[in-house]
């Protein structure tokens, strides 16, 4: 039977708090997950008294949901970073993002953090050929401006690294990692309550209003005095706390599952290079084993609305036995669902609106992002006059179609059904100019 919670909780603790939050502190986080738990410890070291506020179970959220892919990078292509922020920011963007991956690998191995890091790489795998010849084109402009470790895996050598013939090649990013995320979360939150960061679950903040010297936080029972606040709310941001982000930030889902045990030999057959695999194509794939190396975790983008894991089950077997042919009959054992923040501008931002601090945007980015940039984000509100990251000078944008709710999903998930479309007919067209050279052969 199919169970419908992360595949992550299994066996792992749950912090709970039973004492009542105090009516004055320093600071409020607004949120438990990577964001917060980082910015509050980052704050609770430099000897700041801190809440962690969450309005579900602590843990509840993306950071203990995701695909525990441990990467470098946001959205935007260097092109498109060049055209819209000029060729010094777009630099910036490019080291930060590496600088993120290198910030949380050190947190977890300087911290002793038990999450399963293992430093596999990342195959971004080229759904058609000009998938191929555009990401060798990028990676050469990333590397000119910071070198990083990656390489170009030719189509020929892709057996290697995966048993499926669907891809033209892929590029390497051999410096990215796995982890177990709610290993990861737990590690966090252990160090911010050494620390003395007090966290509270079942909590929910429902307004956030200035006051004299600070502002007051409205929880469920109480109101809560302080000086300064953090929005760590990402993907779970809600319109009635902070109209100002759900307006900027998208909630946009995403879907996992996992087999049942295959053993290490079949896993190892399938994934041969053991990488962490995430493919070119819009609505795209992502997988990997687990840290057992006994399954396959597989996730997509089953609809960009939201819809229960019940109904997102079928799509994601289908494209499971898409890549694997030979798991058409396996059994799947958990399947779940979360939610990312997506920017419009398509990269995370650090900024403060009317006092209220706030770090997400990540887009399904945020496993080394979201420590990386709550860190950052306590350094701002400790040091509002200095520039700590170049995602300050990153805004979030609006759109005139949303206003805090995602009514157009529908018509934006028919969009990339259309454009999955025309890149399968590229695929079509490479793939039989490839029958034909081998049949003239
Ligand atoms: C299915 C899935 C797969 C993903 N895979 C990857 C991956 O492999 N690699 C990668 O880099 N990224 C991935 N991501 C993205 C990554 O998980 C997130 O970017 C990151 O965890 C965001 O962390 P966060 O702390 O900002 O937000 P979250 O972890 O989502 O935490 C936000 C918290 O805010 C709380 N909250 C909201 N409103 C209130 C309120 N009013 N009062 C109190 N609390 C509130 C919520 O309950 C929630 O716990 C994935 C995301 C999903 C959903």
């Amino acid at each position: 039977m199919t169970q419908f919670t992360p595949y992550w909780w299994q066996d792992q603790p749950q912090y709970r708090n039973t004492e009542a939050p105090p009516a004055k502190v320093d600071y409020v986080v607004v949120g438990a997950g990577f964001t917060g738990l980082s910015a509050a410890l980052t704050l609770a070291e430099a000897g700041c008294q801190v809440i962690v506020l969450d309005s579900e179970a602590i843990g509840f959220g993306a950071s203990t949901r995701n695909g525990g892919m441990l990467g470098s990078g946001h959205k935007m292509s260097v092109a498109d970073a060049q055209k819209h922020y000029g060729p010094t920011i777009a630099a910036q963007l490019h080291c930060e993002a590496n600088a993120s991956l290198d910030f949380t690998k050190k947190l977890i191995l300087n911290q002793n953090i038990d999450c399963d890091l293992h430093t596999c790489g990342r195959l971004r795998t080229a759904w058609t050929p000009q998938d191929y010849t555009a990401m060798a084109a990028a990676n050469a402009g990333l590397q000119k401006i910071q070198p990083f470790a990656a390489r170009m895996v030719p189509p020929d050598e892709m057996a290697e690294h995966i048993d499926t013939k669907l891809y033209f090649g892929g590029l390497l990013y051999k410096d990215h990692a796995s982890v177990q995320p709610k290993k990861l979360h737990q590690g966090l939150l252990e160090l911010a309550l050494h620390a003395g960061v007090k966290v509270f679950g079942e909590q929910p903040v429902i307004a956030v209003k200035p006051q004299l010297n600070g502002f007051n936080i409205r929880t469920k029972g109480q109101n809560i005095h302080c000086q300064q606040v953090l929005m760590a709310t990402n993907g779970y941001t809600q319109p009635s706390v902070s109209m100002f982000l759900a307006k900027r930030v998208m909630p946009v889902p995403s879907f996992i599952i996992v087999t049942e045990e295959l053993g290490k030999n079949r896993v190892q057959a399938l994934l041969p290079g053991g990488h962490c695999m995430v493919e070119t194509r819009q609505r795209f794939c992502y997988y990997r084993a687990t840290p057992c190396g006994k399954r396959i975790m597989f996730g997509s983008r089953a609809a960009l609305h939201a819809i229960t894991p019940q109904q997102a089950l079928n799509s994601l077997t289908t494209k499971l036995t898409e890549v694997f042919p030979s798991l058409q009959n396996t059994k799947i054992s958990h399947c779940w669902t979360g939610f990312t923040g997506f920017s419009f501008s398509k990269l995370p931002n650090i900024g403060c609106h009317n006092g209220i601090y706030h770090a997400m945007g990540y887009g399904g980015n945020g496993v080394a992002m979201a420590p990386y940039l709550g860190h950052k984000a306590a350094l701002k509100m400790l040091h509002p006059e200095q520039q700590f990251s170049v995602f300050e000078q990153t805004p979030l944008q609006r759109r005139i179609y949303h206003h805090g709710s995602t009514w157009y999903m529908p018509a934006a998930s028919a969009w990339y059904r259309t454009r999955d479309w025309w890149d399968n007919r590229q695929r079509t067209k490479a793939l039989s100019a490839l029958n034909q050279k081998s049949d003239s052969l």
